[in-house]
C-alpha cells in the first residue's frame, strides 16, 4: 500500500508521524526536512541563547535513534520540490514517488525585510538550530546589540542578551511591544521589566540602515545611530505555503493553507495540512486566523494522525493561548486583545486587577496583574504577567472562553487556597470584581 509522506519535521510533521506509529504499526511513513534537526520549535533557541538550556541537541524532542527504531524513514537535509496532487506524488531529488496520504508541515517561511544593510556581517536571523549556533558564536565577541521585531521571541532574545552582559537595544516597528499578544498597558509592564535591566527599547520605528565596511558597526533607526556588532532580526514571519500553492492548493485570506476542520484539502480527501503553514477558524471571531504556535501544531498533528488512521477528528477553532518568560517575568495572553476585539467589531469590557500571587503572610509572593475581557457577557480574552502562577491560569481561561464562559458563569468558580501558592482571593476573582465595579 502506498505510504504516508509527510513533508516537514518541526513539530507538526514529526509529531504526525509519531501518533500515527503509535496507531498503526504497520503504515510505511517517510519524513522529509530540508533542514539537519528535526521535532523542534525555533522559539527554544533563545533559551540556549541565555543558557537555560545547555546545547541546541536539547531542543529536538527525540534523537534520530527514535525515528529508526520506530520504523519512521526520516530524510534529513532533503527538500520536496514540487506536489502532483492528480497524480498522488511528490517530486524530490528529482525522482517521483507516490503516497497514500500526504501530509504538507512545511511550518513558517521568513520575510527578509528590504532594509540596506540586511547582508552585513554579523546580521541574524532567527529560522533554525543553525541560525540559533552562529547567533550563540557571535554573541562570544558582542559588546553592542540590535533586536528587530516586538514578538515573544523577539522579547526573549534581548532578555538572553542582556543577561549575557551585551548591551541591547529593541527597535520593535510596531507602536507597542507584542501587539496582538497584549494591551498596551499590559505591554508597559514588560517594557519596563526590560528597560530596569538595561535594554534601550524603541517602538513606533523599524531598523533604517545596518551599516558597517563589511561586518555590522552601527544601524540607524529615524534620525538615531545605534551602535551595534549584532544585528538580530526576529520578526517577518509567515505561512510557508510556496509548494502548495504551486501545486494549486487554495491559500486563504491569512496566505496560511485553507483546511478543512478534519485538516484536509478541499482537493484530495487524501491530502493534508498542519501547523504554522495553515490558517483556522478563530473561536471568538469565527474568522481564518494563523495559529503558529507549538501547542496547537501537536494538536492538529493529533487530527491529522486520527484521520489518517480511518479516524473521524476535527481540530476545533482556535483561542491562540500564549506564554513567553522574559527577563523572568511571565507573560501569557489567550483569545483577542482590546484591539482585535475592536477589529472583529466587538465592544470589549474590561475587569483588570494587580494581586499577589500568594498569601499575603507567606513569603516571596509575586505581583500578579490580570486582565479579562468580555464582549456581550462573553469571555473573549486574557491577559496575565508575573513571575509565577500564569501559565497554569492561561491554559484555565483558554478553556473558559473555548466553552463559552460568561462573567455570570465565572462568578461561580471556586479556586483553591494555600498560602504557598495562592492569595485566598485569586487574581481573576479581582479581575472580575473591577469588571463589576
Ligand atoms: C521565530 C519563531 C518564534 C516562535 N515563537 C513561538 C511562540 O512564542 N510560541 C509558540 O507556541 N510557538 C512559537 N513559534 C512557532 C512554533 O515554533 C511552530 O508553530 C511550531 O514549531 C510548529 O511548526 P511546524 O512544524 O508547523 O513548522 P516548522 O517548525 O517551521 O517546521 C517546518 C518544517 O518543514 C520543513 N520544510 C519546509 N519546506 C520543505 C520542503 N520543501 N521540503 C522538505 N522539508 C521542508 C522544514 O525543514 C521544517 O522541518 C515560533 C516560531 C518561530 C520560527
Amino acid at each position: 500500500m502506498p505510504e504516508l509522506v509527510i513533508i516537514g519535521s518541526g513539530l507538526a510533521g514529526a509529531s504526525v508521524a509519531s501518533y500515527v506509529r503509535e496507531k498503526d504499526p504497520n503504515i510505511g511513513i517517510t519524513l522529509f526536512t530540508k533542514d539537519q534537526y528535526v521535532a523542534y520549535s525555533p522559539r527554544d533557541i533563545s533559551f540556549v541563547l541565555s543558557g537555560d538550556i545547555t546545547s541546541f541537541e536539547d531542543l529536538m524532542m527525540h534523537d534520530f535513534a527514535y525515528y529508526k527504531d520506530k520504523s519512521i524513514d526520516l530524510r534529513t537535509n532533503t527538500e520536496v520540490t514540487a506536489i502532483d496532487i492528480e497524480n498522488n506524488s511528490i517530486i524530490v531529488e528529482g525522482e517521483k514517488r507516490a503516497y497514500g496520504h500526504l501530509v504538507i508541515a512545511t511550518g513558517v517561511a521568513h520575510d527578509i525585510p528590504q532594509i540596506p544593510g540586511i547582508d552585513k556581517n554579523g546580521v541574524f536571523f532567527i529560522k533554525s538550530i543553525e541560525d540559533g549556533k552562529k547567533i550563540k558564536e557571535a554573541m562570544k565577541n558582542a559588546t553592542n546589540a540590535v533586536v528587530a521585531g516586538a514578538d515573544p521571541t523577539t522579547l526573549e532574545i534581548t532578555s538572553a542578551l542582556i543577561t549575557s552582559g551585551i548591551n541591547t537595544t529593541m527597535v520593535a516597528p510596531s507602536p507597542y511591544l507584542l501587539p496582538g499578544y497584549l494591551d498596551p498597558d499590559m505591554t508597559t509592564i514588560v517594557q519596563n521589566k526590560l528597560e530596569s535591566l538595561g535594554a534601550k527599547v524603541i517602538t513606533g520605528s523599524p531598523l533604517g540602515s545596518i551599516n558597517g565596511p563589511e561586518h555590522v558597526e552601527f544601524v540607524t533607526v529615524g534620525k538615531e545611530i545605534i551602535p551595534a556588532d549584532l544585528v538580530i532580526i526576529s520578526h517577518g514571519t509567515k505561512p510557508n505555503v510556496g509548494l502548495a500553492k504551486q501545486a494549486g492548493i487554495k491559500i486563504g485570506e491569512t496566505g496560511g493553507i485553507q483546511v478543512a476542520p478534519s485538516m484536509r484539502m478541499a482537493k484530495s480527501a487524501s491530502v493534508y495540512a498542519a501547523g504554522g503553514c495553515v490558517e483556522v477558524a478563530h473561536h471568538i471571531t469565527a474568522r481564518p486566523t494563523l495559529s503558529m504556535l507549538g501547542g496547537t501544531a501537536v494538536q492538529q498533528a493529533r487530527v491529522v494522525a486520527e484521520n489518517v488512521c480511518g479516524g473521524d477528528a476535527i481540530f476545533a477553532p482556535a483561542v491562540n493561548p500564549v506564554v513567553s518568560v522574559i527577563a523572568g517575568l511571565q507573560v501569557g495572553s489567550v483569545g483577542l486583545t482590546s484591539y482585535a476585539a475592536k477589529q472583529a467589531g466587538l465592544v470589549p469590557t474590561e475587569g483588570k486587577a494587580h494581586g499577589l500571587t500568594r498569601a499575603h503572610c507567606y513569603p516571596g509572593g509575586k505581583k500578579i496583574c490580570a486582565k479579562l475581557l468580555f464582549a456581550e457577557e462573553r469571555l473573549i480574552g486574557a491577559q496575565l504577567i508575573s513571575e509565577e502562577g500564569v501559565k497554569e491560569r492561561i491554559d484555565a481561561l483558554s478553556f473558559m472562553i473555548k466553552s463559552g464562559a460568561t462573567c455570570g458563569q465565572l462568578r461561580h468558580i471556586e479556586t483553591c487556597y494555600a498560602p504557598p501558592v495562592s492569595s485566598v482571593v485569586d487574581i481573576l476573582t479581582l479581575a472580575l470584581d473591577a469588571l463589576e465595579r
